[in-house]
């Protein structure tokens, strides 16, 4: 089969060589005639006769062939005739000559040329076999029977062409292998290029799209994002984020299945794509049932336009949902949008965070509607009146909750830890944002009593679990400044029985705390206590450099954001400096947000020494490491594996105790 692959590939190319190459070889053996009339001139004339008309005559059926479109075999059919033939004729009539020793050297001359043509057409072996052959024997015969020269002369004539016979076969021979090589590893190496092609698009896809809908994830967003802040700062437009979320859509799961869930995201999901190609906008899905959307736009109102028409399109689509409870019977969707602003610097996070509070308000406002983020009227709008009411009944009425994400040790790879992050759910179920309830919970006070919770939740369940790691907490300046909060914090931990330096609080550089006195004395009597102290999101503010002078942090958490620009070489150099200024300083380093092997790699090679992200653990309920833990004593171990894991669970006490 390869064989026939390779002919029919030489075939589309051959027919041009041949055309030239009979036109080549029939000249030269017209011209040839010249010879005839030096070195066998009684002959002469009736031999150029012959050698025209028979060039001519082959001449012409090769260009008949070449324009009735003849297939290769024929051509080389006809041109290994016309070599014979052309050979045989001449020999017909020189053999008269009297000029028996001119003619032998002639007839040398002659056979070279012909065996050669006949390698140059590259037939197939066996053509290029019977048409070596057939001249080859002739010519003997002609020298056996006819010429007259001495035997010797002979002999050597019928050896020589032997010999140029089985040289000129065993090269077409090889020709053809060598050919036929080239052909099978060149078809080899392309067959490798379109795999690798394929796997290569394949793995971009996978990175980058969302299994259920198809559309871009969230990882792919955050790239187009960076692409179009590129054109941003010299273009004319501004940027706008959007987020969809589907209304009561547990509900919608609860009552039809999650097969229904899922067949809804993905009618969604190509209507969406659909509006935003019209809009010049990227579609993604950003979790859940929320959808995300960039788009480039004049300003607020061609915003507002593109937000009005996503949710018309979902209205239009009439998916019917049996269990809203607000008297519509539809699918709908609450948007919330946000647009670049010149005065503030561009960043994903930041736009996505206003986005996410317009949301709010839309879900407030009664839903199935939009909201345009406004950074001038944001405190006074009806939702962050109702925020303020479901946060004060957040802990009576059970909204409020929290969920664990996992710290990895680089150095032993084990879990030595867990941060705390707080979740609330609406009166209906759906979860809020921290982005949007926290900074609300601050605004309010609500934080503090809140934050108690979460503490004592979190050192609760880290005993709960028996593990022997760190806990961490999130604290915010508000509850810092709160009177008797470290008392607070030392009873909590006291009333558990957890080693003080097991707990950690994480505050973040977007407090001044300089300017506020107590915040700074709570911090130093937590620490006297033996609670570690954790500077939280290193590199977003500017008072980083200055913290690390004054207050003595048992670990700096550097910004998700230094690990995401590491897609290029200078994002990698500027987080290696500040590793590498952390550890100068003798602090130890964790860096957030990794979400892949390969950060998770680059890190290991920057000698970070703790790590989290979704790649290492997404925040999940306690429930989820319980059932882990108790499904690993159920896998009984051999004892040496037992002895192998008292080994890690000594590593693991060692690595604890230098994160404390
Ligand atoms: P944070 O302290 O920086 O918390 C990390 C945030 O990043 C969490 O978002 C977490 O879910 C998210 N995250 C973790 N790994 C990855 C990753 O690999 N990629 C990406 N893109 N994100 C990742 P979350 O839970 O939405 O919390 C947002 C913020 O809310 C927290 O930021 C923290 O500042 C605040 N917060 C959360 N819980 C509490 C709390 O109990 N008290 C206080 N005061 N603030 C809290
Ligand atoms: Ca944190
Ligand atoms: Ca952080």
């Amino acid at each position: 089969m390869l064989l026939a692959m390779l002919h029919e590939k030489e075939a589309s190319g051959n027919r041009r060589v041949i055309r030239w190459g009979m036109w080549a070889a029939v000249l030269s053996y017209i011209a040839y005639g010249f010879l005839d009339y030096f070195l066998l001139p009684d002959t002469a004339m009736s031999s150029i006769l012959t050698r025209t008309l028979v060039g001519v005559s082959f001449l012409t059926m090769i260009e008949i062939c070449i324009r009735t479109g003849a297939s290769q075999q024929l051509l080389h059919l006809v041109s290994a005739t016309a070599i014979v033939t052309g050979g045989v004729a001449w020999l017909l009539v020189a053999v008269h000559s009297v000029h028996q020793v001119a003619l032998s050297y002639f007839m040398v001359f002659g056979i070279t040329f012909i065996l050669g043509s006949n390698l140059f057409f590259n037939f197939r072996f066996l053509l290029s076999f019977i048409a070596s052959a057939t001249i080859t024997v002739t010519f003997c015969v002609a020298i056996m029977q006819y010429l007259q020269i001495g035997l010797p002369g002979r002999i050597a004539l019928t050896v020589f062409f032997v010999n140029s016979l089985v040289l000129s076969l065993y090269l077409s021979w090889r020709l053809g292998l060598e050919r036929y090589h080239t052909f099978v590893h060149s078809l080899q190496a392309k067959i490798q290029e379109k795999v690798a092609i394929e796997n290569g698009q394949k793995l971009h896809e996978i990175a980058n799209t969302d299994p259920l809908t198809g559309l871009r994830n969230r990882r792919a967003i955050a790239r187009e994002f960076m692409e179009m802040r590129k054109s941003w700062a010299s273009g004319e437009q501004q940027i706008g984020v959007i987020l969809a979320d589907v209304d009561y859509f547990k509900r919608f799961n609860d009552r039809l299945g999650h097969q229904a869930g899922d067949d809804c995201l993905v009618q969604l999901a190509e209507a969406f794509s659909k509006t935003a190609d019209r809009f010049g906008a990227l579609a993604g899905r950003h979790g859940g049932e929320e959808f995300i959307f960039l788009c480039k736009v004049r300003d607020e109102e061609h915003l507002a336009e593109i937000s009005e028409e996503l949710c018309d399109v979902v209205k239009r689509l009439g998916i019917e949902h049996p269990d809203r409870g607000d008297g519509l019977h539809v699918i709908t969707i609450s948007v919330g949008a946000s647009i670049s602003r010149a005065e503030t610097s561009l960043e994903l996070s930041a736009l996505l965070q206003e986005a996410d509070r317009a949301l709010y308000s839309s879900k407030f406002i009664g839903r199935a509607t939009f909201t345009i983020f406004d950074p001038d009227n944001n405190d006074s709008d009806f939702s962050t009146q109702n925020l303020s009411v479901l946060l004060k009944e957040a802990q009576a009425r059970d909204l409020v909750s929290t969920v664990y994400q996992p710290i990895k040790d680089m150095e032993t790879g084990e879990i030595t830890g867990f941060e705390t992050l707080m979740r609330l759910c609406d009166f209906d179920g759906s979860v809020i944002s921290p982005n949007v309830f926290i900074p609300e919970a601050e605004r309010t006070g609500a934080i503090v009593e809140l934050g108690y919770w979460v503490i004592e939740r979190a050192v609760r369940d880290i005993s709960a679990l028996k593990s022997d790691g760190v806990i961490s907490v999130n604290v915010s300046g508000i509850q810092l400044k709160a009177p008797g909060f470290p008392l607070r914090v030392a009873e909590i931990i006291a009333r558990e029985g957890l080693p003080a330096r097991r707990l950690a609080l994480e505050i973040t550089e977007g407090i001044d705390i300089f300017l506020e006195s107590q915040a700074l004395k709570s911090v130093e009597e937590l620490r006297s206590f033996g609670v570690q102290i954790w500077l939280d999101d290193f590199g977003t503010g500017f008072a980083g450099l200055a913290w690390l002078r004054e207050i003595e942090f048992d670990l700096v958490k550097i910004d998700k954001g230094f690990l995401q620009d590491c897609q290029s070489e200078n994002g990698v150099l500027m987080l290696q400096d500040m590793v590498k200024l952390l550890h100068n300083r003798g602090v130890h380093v964790l860096v957030e947000g990794v979400e892949s092997e390969e950060q998770l790699q680059l890190l290991e090679r920057l000698e970070v020494n703790l790590a989290q992200g979704f790649w290492i653990g997404r925040p999940s309920p306690l429930e989820s490491y319980e059932k882990a833990a108790a499904a690993e004593p159920a896998t009984k171990k051999p004892v040496q594996a037992r002895a192998k894991s008292k080994a890690r669970a000594a590593a693991q006490r060692r690595a604890a105790a230098k994160v404390g």
